[in-house]
This record gives C-alpha cells, structure tokens and sequence, in this order.
C-alpha cells in the first residue's frame, strides 16, 4: 500500500522541521534528527531535528528569560489576548493542513483526525476558551480577625516555567490542553512532542510564529523520552510539568519532580468500562463498545472503555452485535475517506498488543472474533485486525492492563452491585462507588470548558474548564492595614 499524501510530502513545510528556540527556527547542537516512519505502511516520511541537552537548556534559559524579565506575564491582558486570537484565526484557517498532517503523525483516518474531538478546530476552541481568562484572573478580598480597618486579598499569578510533554495520539488536541492555560495565564512554555508525532504539532508552532509571540515564550523542542524528555523534565529553571502519556514515564516524573518541589499535572492510562444494562438499545451500544476500540485510534486512547459490562440477560446479544460491529473496520490509506481505523503506533507496540492477545487466550478467555493480523496490502503496516473476547474474567491481565490496541474484553454481570464492583477493580480505579475523572451516561465527549483527567493512578489533576486555570496559577495572599496600627 502507498499512502496517497506521500506525492506531496516535499511540500511540507515541516519536512526538514527544526527546533523552534527563544522565537527562532534553529537546527540541533548535535545534529541529531529523527526518521518518521508512516505507522500504515513504515516507510519513511520525512526527517525532523531533535534536540540534545544542550538545545533543551538554551530554550529553558529562553522560556525563564521571556518569564523573569520579558513582557509576557507583565503584558496588558488586551495585547495577550490580541496574540492568542490571531493563533486561534490561524488554527482555524489551516484547520485541513493540521488534521491532515496529524494522519501523517500517527496513521489516524483522516475522517476522524478532522473530528472535533482531536481537530484543529477543537485545539481552536481550547485556545478560545483560555482566551477569556485572561482579564478575569482575579483573586479575593478576606476580611481578617485581626481588626475591623485590616484585610487580606489573594492574587492568581502565572506559575512561571511549564515544561509541557505531549504523546503521539491525539496531538493536535493536546498542544491546545497544555499550551492554552499556561499562555492565557502568563506562563512561558517548553514543549515537547512525541517523537512518533512531530509534524502536525511543527506547523502549529509555526502558526505560534507567525501570530507574533514574543521570543521565548513558546519554546518547541521535539526529541526522543529518554534523551530530550530527560534533559527537560528535571531542569531546575522549569516550575511546573504538563504531561500526558504513559503511567510508567508518569511515575517518573513525579519522582524528579521531586527535588525543586515542581507543581505536577498528569494526565495518564485508562482502563474505563462500559457497563451495558438490560434497558438499553443494544445495536446502539454494541455498536459504542466495539466501535470505541476499533474505530479511529483503534483502541489507543486513555478514554476507549476497553472492557464492556454486559448483563447476562444481553450479555450473548450483545456479543454476537460486536462481532458484527468488528466486521465493518475497514483498514488502508489513512487519506481515503473510507478507513475507519488506524494502526498500531509503532513496531514495539503492535508486538505488546499481540502479545496481549496471546495472554488473553493462555488465561482462558474465549476469542469470539480477530486475534490476527490482515495480510495482503495491509502487511507492511502496523494493524492488528478487531479483537473481541467474551467470558473474560475481570481478574485477568486483558481486563487489567491497557492494551492500546483495537481489544475488547466483554465481562458478564448480573446486578448493578456488580456492576460497580467490577468496574472500579482496576489498579486505574479502586474505591466505593464509580472512581473515575470522566463518566459518560448514554455517550461521552470532552469540551474545552469542561475538566478531564483521571482518578488513583490513571492522573493528578485537570485539563479544561476553571481547573486548568488553577493548575497554571499560584495564589498570592497580601495582607492589608487601612490605618498604621499595631496588630
Ligand atoms: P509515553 O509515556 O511513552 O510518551 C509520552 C511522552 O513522554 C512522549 O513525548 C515521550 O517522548 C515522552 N517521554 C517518554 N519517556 C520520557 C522520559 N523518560 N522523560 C520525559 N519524557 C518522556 O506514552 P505514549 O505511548 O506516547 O502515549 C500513550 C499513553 O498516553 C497511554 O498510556 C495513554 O493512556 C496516555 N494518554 C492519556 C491521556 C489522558 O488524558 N489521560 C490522553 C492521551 C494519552
């Protein structure tokens, strides 16, 4: 298979991509670059600059510089503002070029790049609602026991540095979580996308530059975790980490946080249920529960609901539902609009979500469709085909770990009570009642004025809505006398 936007890849302004560093485009110190290769088909792409230690450092020093003495968190919230509109005209305008180039990133169908949820638009709209408050950031004002002419009043100040790191699925959408609070707050940024999708995010940095933010206030340094990530999660310059990915790199940044007392967000993995009662339409919800982990991203997503609840009154309907649901995922060219679903991230992935499935059988669940890969046209590309097991044991590794690939475990249940019980067992969730950061009841969306994130290990605070605001804010308390008395 070819992918059909290849003829035109030496068009791609980010073909040759750079490191956008303290308002300019520079290449790497060391001259090390990264070879993008298309997840459908694993030939390459393009090439991109990644940055070393040293790169890291320089647009650290950049980002405190555009924070300690620059104009950013000093500018008159009407020029902030002015700024952060022409991004959002420039997201809107090049809304098409950006979905696409985020197919290229990371194989997801066109039609679903181009879907609210992860677009251009969407990341728009992230920014437009930040947008507004920049001018409300307002404190309060505590009256004190200390006496009748004394008070107090709080003051929301910008929380300084924010090194913000990004994966490879849905970039476009979390350029906008990360970069919109912190800008709309006054924070300087220190971006660092996956390495497996660097492209969409390089022309959104473009759009940065030529909306004319000031040098050093959004800093791009796109690279490798173990050499890039490494060398800015611990800088001791950064005051805040934004991070999305996976709970192992989770953990570690939490324990090199650690040392200069960083204030953290995670936003981490997921292994979300979809528990499916006896009243409900059960096309509709054989249809969510299959589609939500073949369609699209095919299951790689934090907010997929890998495993479905079923009651034992539906539970063979539903299954039998599924399987027909798992039959209309049409893999191919990411560019035609009839694919449905993408493919596995990269070689070292589509080997653990195979590896999954080779566990699910050994532990005795019952392969009801899939479990292979497609052959033809399809093999040199990283799919899995759709994979349903029935008679899954909530205890096994299938209904416990994120698979992150196009897998669902349907579970049996037989009253609400059990229900609950099975869907919170999870190292993701473990509590009472539903321990979860998002529930979704007859459907599930995220919207930029809403907060999103996770439970126990599954995340550590807020994205969207007030939250995100107070997330890349500090709080100041100044405490006031009218007269010059003694307390
Ligand atoms: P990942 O953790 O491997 O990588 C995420 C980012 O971290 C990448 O930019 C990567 O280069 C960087 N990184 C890797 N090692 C690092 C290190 N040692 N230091 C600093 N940075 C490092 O995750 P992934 O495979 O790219 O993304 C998939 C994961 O993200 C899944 O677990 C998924 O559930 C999670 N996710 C969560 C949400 C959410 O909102 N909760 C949203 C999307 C994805």
């Amino acid at each position: 298979m070819t992918l059909s936007m290849l003829p035109y890849r030496d068009e791609l302004k980010v073909g040759d991509g750079r490191l956008f560093i303290d308002g300019e485009w520079c290449e790497s110190s060391d001259g090390g670059t990264w070879t993008h290769v298309h997840p459908a088909t694993n030939e390459e792409v393009t090439r991109f600059a990644v940055a070393s230690a040293a790169d890291v450092d320089r647009a650290v020093r950049a980002a405190r510089r555009a924070f300690d003495e620059g104009p950013w968190p000093a500018m008159k919230a009407r020029d902030r503002k002015l700024l952060l509109r022409r991004l959002i005209e420039a997201l809107n305008d090049h809304a098409d070029e950006i979905n696409r180039l985020q197919s290229l990133d990371n194989g997801l169908p066109v039609t679903f790049s181009s879907m609210y949820a992860v677009s251009a638009a969407f990341a728009a709209d992230i920014f437009d609602y930040h947008t507004g408050w920049v001018d409300k950031l307002t404190g309060e004002t505590i009256p004190t026991f200390a006496g009748s002419d004394r008070f107090e009043v709080t003051l929301k100040e910008p929380v300084g540095v924010v090194a913000a790191v990004i994966p490879w699925n849905a970039p476009v959408m979390l350029f906008a979580q990360k970069a919109a609070p912190a800008l709309a707050t006054g924070c300087t940024v220190v971006m660092k996308p996956s390495e497996y999708a660097s492209l969409a995010v390089l022309r959104m940095t473009e759009l940065v530059e030529e909306a004319g933010f000031p040098p050093g206030v959004f800093n791009l340094v796109p690279g490798e975790g173990p050499t890039t990530g490494e060398a800015l999660i611990p800088h001791p310059m950064v005051d805040k980490i934004t991070f999305t990915g996976s709970r192992a790199v989770g953990q570690r940044i939490l324990a090199a946080s650690a040392d200069g007392i960083k204030r953290v967000s995670l936003e981490l993995g997921g292994k979300s249920a979809n528990v499916v009662f006896p009243d409900v339409d059960l096309d509709m919800a054989a249809m969510t529960a299959m589609g939500m982990v073949t369609m699209g991203l095919s299951g790689q997503g934090c907010v997929c609901q890998t495993r479905a609840l079923a009651h034992r009154s539906i539970y063979d309907d539903l299954i039998q539902k599924a399987e027909t649901m798992a039959q209309m995922v049409s893999y191919g060219d990411p560019f035609v609009e009839t694919t449905t679903s993408g493919p596995i991230i990269n070689t070292r992935q589509l080997g653990r979500v195979m590896g999954y499935i080779e566990k699910g059988q050994e532990e005795g669940a019952r392969l009801v469709f899939g479990g292979d890969r497609p052959g033809g046209d399809l093999q040199s590309g990283n799919f899995v085909n759709p994979t349903l097991f029935a008679d899954v044991d909530n205890t096994m590794t299938i209904a416990q770990e994120e698979i992150f690939g196009p897998v669902l475990s349907v579970i049996p249940f037989t009253d609400e009570d059990e229900a609950i019980r099975i869907a919170n067992d999870t190292t993701y969730r473990v509590a009472k009642a539903l321990r979860a950061g998002t529930i979704g009841v007859n459907g599930f969306s995220v919207m930029p004025n809403t907060p999103f994130g996770g439970y126990k290990t599954s995340g550590l605070g807020r994205e969207g809505g007030r939250e995100s605001i107070e997330a890349f804010t500090e709080t100041k308390t100044i405490a006031f006398a009218l007269t010059d008395s003694p307390m």
